[in-house]
């Protein structure tokens, strides 16, 4: 029997390690109440924008829904009374959505857009297929986040 078998130098030495490592910055996260950075371009849950004087921002070009590569977009429009043209569905079935982000990059007015929230998940299919509104409570919820990312993001875009 070698010596270093004989004193456990191989436990000894793992042991060192994990010890030296106790006094060292931790890098892991106490997620959910600690969350790490994440990039201006995240692609997460979807969300409709408005102007800032609560207009909705979607004209129903449905551009978003034609380049939409697994058809996740139903986008239904009509005149409103004032001649301007406005959606009366927008519905997304996040089951089918892959996350592309080709929506949001064909969109010419920057109504769909996928915002920084990735904490989406649920219990039900059903919960996944979004309605206008939804998208629309979304897009106020992040606004914020929303415009500073696009704003970070417009020199390269
Ligand atoms: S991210 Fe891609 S797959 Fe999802 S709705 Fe937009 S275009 Fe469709
Ligand atoms: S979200 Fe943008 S691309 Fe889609 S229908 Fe509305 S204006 Fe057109």
């Amino acid at each position: 029997m070698k010596l270093k078998h004989l004193f456990l130098f191989e436990i000894l030495r793992g042991l060192w390690l994990t010890f030296s490592y106790m006094f060292k910055r931790k890098v892991t996260l106490n997620y959910p109440y600690e969350k790490g950075p994440i990039s201006p371009r995240f692609r997460g849950e979807h969300a409709l924008r408005r102007y800032p004087n609560g207009e909705e921002r979607c004209i129903a070009c449905k551009l978003c829904e034609a380049i939409c590569p697994a058809q996740a977009i139903t986008i239904e429009a009509e005149p409103r009374p004032d001649g301007s043209r406005r959606t009366t569905r927008y519905d997304i079935d996040m089951t089918k959505c892959i996350y592309c982000g080709l929506c949001a990059e064909a969109c010419p007015v920057d109504a769909i857009v996928e915002g920084p929230n990735f904490e989406f998940s649920t219990l039900t299919r059903e919960e996944l297929y979004y309605t206008k509104e939804k998208l629309l409570a979304n897009g106020d919820r992040w606004e914020a986040q929303i415009a500073s990312n696009l704003a970070a993001d417009t020199p390269y875009r």
